[in-house]
């Protein structure tokens, strides 16, 4: 092995993350560590996979999950895939895929890990999950499909294992407030909920993972839903064409809706922001109070939306983008634009 070769590996080595997975008593310890703000989008790794990346996984040879393991395993990257909520990677299973999963006592997780996985994007990644019955100093370690009747405290192997995709994914756990009363904004957590505690059986990332997911890949198309654990400043500009009309001519208002130009967007900043609703208000020039002029229609460029107006007098217009329901976007003022009218 020459030193090229070994620097090489080397720095692959150190990119390789083995993280667990813990429970609840550890919480405490791990919270005091982070500095992120609690409430706001789950902390990353470094490191992404391509945009919508697929990415395949099978079973460790001598510690394959049993079946009922796998079902949630592979439910369980179908819940990634379908809630990622952005151009994150995907997950499926495939026979002989390079991407290893494994079940049992050849875990390499942290001694207070349930799970745990390792990551080197845009490449590789596995996952193991510890064997049904494995001693903690808390107790010996149930897995709810391990029952036909699933008893408390015991861990859904779907949940757990969406917490690992998360991470794969690129998410650290959520900076969760000491009361979990957030505890549901996010499925990646540092302390898992077993059976029947708040979120133990959540099959979808939470608005706080999709957050960071949305952040790092982007969104699947600009009239998405921006999660609401985003507070995204947007831009609004606005345009007439011509600007200058005999009396009664027709003018053409366009506004251009955009998340805002800032570094801590990421892959977000910029983007256009499109089948929203802005209105389109007016006044006589001279004149201070804003009359409503209607809702702009979509315009043919994502992020736009136009509105043709004839007018008597000159006159002066803004458009106004209110902040949506139910996503993480700010509301908007152009700036105002006057149309002379001759006569
Ligand atoms: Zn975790």
């Amino acid at each position: 092995m020459n030193t090229r070769m070994w620097m090489s590996d080397r720095a692959r080595v150190r990119s390789v993350r083995w993280l667990a997975c813990a429970v609840a008593a550890v919480i405490a310890l791990l919270v005091a560590a982070t500095s992120v703000t609690a409430h706001g989008p789950d902390p990353i790794f470094s490191g992404r996979w391509n945009q919508n990346q697929s990415l395949q996984f099978s079973w460790r040879a001598g510690s394959v999950p049993a079946a009922a393991y796998q079902t949630a395993i592979k439910a369980a990257a179908a819940d990634a895939s379908a809630t990622r909520g952005s151009q994150a990677a995907t997950f499926g299973y495939a026979t002989g895929a390079s991407n290893l999963i494994g079940y049992g006592v050849g875990a390499t997780c942290s001694p207070i890990g349930i799970a745990c996985f390792s990551r080197s994007a845009p490449t590789s990644f596995s996952m193991w999950m510890r064997e049904q019955g494995h001693k903690f100093d808390w107790g010996s370690l149930r897995w709810c499909q391990a029952y036909t009747t699933w008893p408390d405290g015991c861990y859904d192997v779907e949940n757990i294992m969406l917490d690992e995709f998360g991470h794969v994914e690129i998410l650290d756990h959520h900076s969760t407030f000491t009361s979990e009363s957030d505890y549901t904004d996010a499925v990646v957590q540092t302390g898992s909920h077993a059976k029947p505690k708040a979120g133990w059986n959540a099959h979808a990332f939470g608005r706080c993972d999709v957050a960071s997911l949305q952040l790092q890949y982007d969104m699947q198309g600009w009239g998405a839903k921006y999660s609401t654990c985003l507070d995204l400043a947007t831009t609004l500009a606005l345009t007439a064409n011509p600007t200058a009309v005999a009396k009664g001519g027709t003018t053409t208002l366009t506004a251009t809706l955009k998340v805002a130009n800032v570094s801590s967007y990421v892959r977000l900043a910029l983007n256009p922001v499109a089948l929203r609703s802005v209105t389109l208000q007016q006044r006589a020039a001279g004149t201070t109070a804003w009359l409503p002029a209607g809702t702009m229609a979509y315009g043919s460029t994502s992020g736009t939306y136009t509105k043709s107006l004839s007018l008597q007098s000159r006159t002066e217009f803004r458009a106004v983008f209110a902040k949506p329901p139910g996503e993480g976007l700010r509301a908007a003022t152009s700036p105002t634009v006057t149309v002379a009218v001759g006569q």
